[in-house]
């Protein structure tokens, strides 16, 4: 290994940006006061690196309205050194994403994104940068959830491999050449998920830093886990920004530091003017087609994320009515985790409808037995009263949950168009094409060949806003706990 005697590397890091372009008052930062930040640390020690642990290009309407296109600009301008792509950065096909990648003036790694066909490398497993004499490799690891997390055809043709064993190789690869290894890693520290960033350092050690992202986990300052590895997260939406500083001897590192500066921190630096001023030209080019006015909300449209992945909301039930109408279905299903925000009161605008439903889902039938509507309800409600992401929002259906009842026995009364549900008929349901290719685990969905196809659910939801003018739907006890 090199001799860097005496030498202070930091990396910046972000994770789960979710295309928050603007501060805000739930403590945001956007990206112009974020730059302001890494400028005054690219300043303190020019040997910075800025790295992303993935979920950046998607999430609200500046990044969805252009696919993703004005997040990389913004990025690009900040400097970014590597990213990993994350779960949402398939949201728009990973044929974008592979335009979007050539669009970043920084690389995309993932050690354990594959080509099924030949198990070869979507992209650059590692970079190995040299700074100041030391010698830093850097890998990626993208979340193996990916692939039931997004639409099936925004992965098809891709395999998330094991992040552990991949881990392991690269590390074994990096050793002799690097002089520190650092993993950026859309993994996350969710207990529930099969991978986790702490399982993983529990079996791979040679990783000095991993800068984790997936589960949106505020890491104060950072943790040390498995084999004396400094696991760093900085949370969501440009809340934190991360920074790790590592000190050096003879080519070994002495010291390793975290933190995360947010909001309340970085009150009296300046955003970065070039960057605030890239953020205001998007936004200004998207302004018209945003603010085009498509209804009015006579109350609020509740699609609060515990709400609406937990019980019949009125917005619930408006874009399950939209779906239904646009197919002239019997019934309309669609997820709550699909739902995506709130409408206050007042004017809608196109703005507010795509903030809503950012995904572009299409709407598609399917003629479904009786049986597997059954089967699809319980499969939606299995976490009751638990919110979750497959839960129904209905249409021409009511249903009750006995919640005392194991998941998979526990929707019954199940009624369509008034009528008890006939287990052996065959209904014609309208669903976005997200669930409808088995997504949130509706695979009894998913072995269904789709019936027909009704356009984009976006433009449904805006042509059945126009249809009900300024009537406010309710919630009318269509899903209720009995
Ligand atoms: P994050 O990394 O931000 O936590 P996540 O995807 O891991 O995001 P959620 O915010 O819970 O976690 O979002 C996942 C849910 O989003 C899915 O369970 C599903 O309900 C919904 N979803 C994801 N992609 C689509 C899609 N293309 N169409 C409709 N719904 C989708
Ligand atoms: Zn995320």
């Amino acid at each position: 290994a090199t001799t860097a005697a005496g030498k202070h590397i930091t990396l910046l890091h972000t994770n789960d940006m979710h295309a928050r372009a603007v501060e805000s008052t739930s403590g945001e930062m956007g990206f112009a006061k974020l730059s302001g930040i890494i400028d005054s640390y690219r300043k303190a020690n020019p040997n910075t690196l800025l790295l992303d642990g993935g979920d950046a290009v998607h999430g609200t309407t500046f990044a969805t309205l252009v696919t993703g296109e004005s997040v990389v600009q913004v990025m690009n301008k900040m400097g970014y050194d590597a990213a990993v792509p994350g779960n949402h950065e398939y949201n728009y096909g990973y044929e974008r994403l592979l335009e979007l990648e050539n669009a970043m003036t920084y690389p995309l790694l993932s050690a354990n994104t594959r080509v099924t066909k030949d198990q070869s490398l979507l992209y650059k497993p590692y970079i190995i940068k040299e700074v100041d004499g030391v010698k830093i490799g850097i890998f990626g690891l993208t979340t193996p959830e990916t692939a039931y997390k997004t639409h099936p055809n925004n992965v098809k043709g891709l395999t998330f491999t094991d992040p552990t064993k991949e881990a392991k190789a690269i590390v074994e690869e990096l050793k002799d050449k690097t002089d520190i290894i650092v993993a950026v890693g859309h993994i996350g520290q969710d207990a529930a998920s099969e991978d986790t960033s702490l399982k993983l350092l529990k079996e791979v050690s040679g990783i000095d830093v991993f800068i984790d992202g997936h589960s949106h986990t505020v890491l104060k300052d950072g943790l040390v886990a498995g084999n004396g590895t400094l696991l760093v997260s900085a949370g969501e939406y440009t809340k934190y920004l991360g920074v790790v500083d590592l000190w050096f001897d003879n080519g070994k590192v002495i010291k390793k530091q975290a933190a995360l500066i947010d909001q309340k921190e970085a009150a009296a630096i300046q955003p970065n003017a070039e960057v605030a001023a890239l953020v205001a030209d998007i936004q200004k080019s998207q302004e018209t087609i945003l603010s085009q006015e498509v209804g009015k909300a006579t109350g609020k449209l509740e699609g609060t994320r515990e709400l609406v992945r937990a019980s019949e909301t009125n917005l619930g039930n408006l874009i399950a009515d939209a779906i239904r109408d646009a197919a002239g279905a019997d019934i309309g299903l669609t997820n709550g985790g699909g739902i995506r925000a709130s409408i206050n009161e007042g004017v809608i605008t196109k703005g507010d409808v795509i903030t809503v439903l950012p995904f572009g889902n299409q709407i598609v039938t399917l003629k479904v037995t009786g049986a597997d509507l059954k089967a699809a309800l319980e499969n939606g409600v299995s976490d009751y009263p638990n919110p979750k992401g497959a839960f129904p929002q209905v249409s021409g259906i009511a249903f009750k949950i006995d919640a005392a009842k194991p998941a998979g026995q526990r929707v019954h009364s199940v009624t369509v168009g008034g009528k008890p549900l006939d287990v052996k008929k065959q209904y014609v349901v309208a669903t976005n094409d997200f669930m409808a290719a088995g997504g949130d685990e509706y695979v009894m969905l998913g072995h269904y060949p789709q019936a027909g196809m009704y356009g984009s659910l976006d433009e449904a939801l805006i042509a059945y806003i126009e249809k009900l003018d300024g009537t406010l739907p309710k919630v009318e006890g269509r899903i209720t706990a009995a």
